[in-house]
C-alpha cells in the first residue's frame, strides 16, 4: 500500500497535453527514482496477471514498454520483442492496424520476432482505450503467437479499455481518472 502511494506520487500529470482537455500521465519521473524504479519493477512481477511459467517472452509496445519489459524479462529469464510504430523496422516485417480518434495508426514487429507456438505478456505504461494493445495482440497472434495477458503501470479509468482484451487477464498498479 505505501509502495502503491508512492509510486502515485511520483506519476506527473500534465494538462493539455498532448492536446487540450487530455491529462497526460507521466512516468518518466518513477524511473528516475532510484526508490520508484525499484518498487516499480518488483510491484510489476507481483502483480503478474498470470505466472511466469505461462509465458515466454515479454512484448513491450513502443516506446514506454520497452523503458521497463527488458529489465522484467531478464529477472524473469524471458526475451523480449519490441513491438514498434509503423515504419521504424527493416523489412520484412508484419503489422497490424488500428483506429484513432482520427485516422488509423500501426504496430509492426519483424516476421521472425515471434515464432510460432511462444506465449507473450504484453507490458505497456498505460491502456486509455486498450486500442493499442489490441492491435499489438492481434499483430502477435497473426504472426502465430499467444498473447497469455498484460501488464500496465497505468489505467485510465472510465474508457473501458481492459473489456478489449478478449477477456485475457491484466494487471494494472494504478488507477487514473
Ligand atoms: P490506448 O491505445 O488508447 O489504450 O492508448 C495507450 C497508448 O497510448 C499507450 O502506448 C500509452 O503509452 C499511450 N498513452 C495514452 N495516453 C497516455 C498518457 O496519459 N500517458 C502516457 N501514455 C499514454
Amino acid at each position: 500500500q505505501q509502495d502503491a502511494e508512492y509510486l502515485v506520487s511520483l506519476v506527473r500529470s500534465v494538462p493539455g497535453f498532448p492536446k487540450e482537455g487530455i491529462i497526460f500521465r507521466d512516468f518518466m519521473p518513477v524511473l528516475a527514482d532510484p526508490k520508484g524504479l525499484k518498487i516499480l519493477l518488483k510491484a510489476l512481477e507481483e502483480a503478474l496477471p498470470v505466472s511466469p511459467s505461462e509465458f515466454d517472452s515479454i512484448a513491450g509496445l513502443e516506446s514506454r514498454g520497452f523503458l521497463f519489459g527488458p529489465a522484467m524479462a531478464a529477472h524473469l529469464g524471458k526475451g523480449f520483442i519490441a513491438v514498434r510504430k509503423a515504419g521504424k523496422l527493416p523489412p520484412e516485417t508484419i503489422g497490424e492496424s488500428y483506429d484513432l480518434e482520427y485516422g488509423t495508426a500501426s504496430v509492426e514487429i519483424e516476421t521472425d520476432a515471434v515464432q510460432a507456438g511462444k506465449r507473450v505478456l504484453i507490458v505497456d505504461d498505460l491502456i486509455a482505450t486498450g486500442g493499442t494493445a489490441k492491435a499489438a495482440t492481434d499483430l502477435i497472434e497473426k504472426a502465430g503467437g499467444t498473447v497469455v495477458g498484460f501488464s500496465f503501470v497505468m489505467r485510465l479509468d472510465g474508457l473501458d479499455g481492459l473489456d478489449k482484451l478478449d477477456g485475457k487477464p491484466s494487471s494494472s498498479l494504478i488507477a487514473m481518472p
